[in-house]
């Protein structure tokens, strides 16, 4: 696939995980099959007509392309960027990006030949098409969605194809945390990373207020949380989304 469906390209610091901090260049794909309550990016859940992308890196200044995107397009503003200041790696996310699968791989093996590090933002609910692209990603970050949490479809089976993709490489799980989240959807999330890999890291990640009805959990509910992963033999981190305190894309 040799074009896909963007809504932006931008330069930040990614604000989620052990990898908070990093710099990167964000390539962010429209379409998503899910309506999580707690989205921070509904404008992605459709795909776009058109996308945009800094005028230089980190500027305020748009340019409006139409989509869908030329993967060469997409590498050649990398390429351009990558030599104007180092990045950590390159970040494709969404949206769900696996809903164009050959499109990721196809940006990310190009990226890879520009010397860049890939990373991938994926929920953990598309294995086959994980599977598809997991040979061309360095860095995995996986949601393991709870089950209640409105607008969420998962299925434990498919979140295990997709931990065992992801096993012994540089990879972590996600879990969001609600004010009414479950801690037994928790532990059965945790067990399941501990049962597929034992060294996966967990990051138990409260959410951020994105309308009225999405409270952040209170410390009653974090502790839960923390505890129903220790109970499973993980101890996870507990880590907001950094970008939204910082005030970062
Ligand atoms: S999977 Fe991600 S982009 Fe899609 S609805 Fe959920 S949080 Fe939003």
């Amino acid at each position: 696939m040799n074009r896909g469906y963007l809504l932006e390209i931008f330069s930040s610091y990614q604000g989620e995980g052990p990898w908070a901090g990093a710099r990167q260049m964000f390539v962010r794909l429209s379409g998503c099959h899910l309506r999580c309550a707690y989205c921070d990016t509904p404008e992605s859940w459709r795909r776009s007509p058109s996308w945009r992308v800094e005028r230089t890196p980190g500027s305020q200044d748009f340019e409006m392309r139409a989509n869908p995107a030329p993967v060469r397009t997409v590498l050649n503003i990398l390429d351009d960027w990558s030599r104007r200041e180092t990045y950590h790696s390159v970040s494709f996310t969404g949206g769900e990006p696996l809903l164009q699968p050959a499109f990721v791989r196809a940006m990310a093996e190009g990226a890879r030949a520009l010397g860049l590090k890939t990373y991938l933002d994926t929920s953990g609910t598309l294995a086959d098409r994980l599977a598809q692209v997991a040979d061309v990603i360095d860095i995995l970050a996986l949601d393991l969605k709870l089950p209640s949490c409105p607008g969420v479809r998962m299925g434990w089976e498919d979140a295990r194809r997709c931990l065992e993709l992801a096993r012994g490489r540089d990879a972590f799980v996600k879990i969001v945390l609600l004010d009414d989240s479950d801690p037994e959807e928790v532990a059965r999330a945790a067990a399941l990373v501990r049962s597929v890999d034992p060294r996966m890291r967990i990051v138990l990640q409260p959410v951020t207020p994105v309308s009225e009805g999405i409270l952040p959990p209170g410390g009653r509910t974090v502790a839960a949380a923390r505890r129903a992963c220790e109970a499973a033999g993980v101890e996870p981190l507990v880590l907001p989304q950094l970008h939204k305190l910082a005030g970062w894309r």
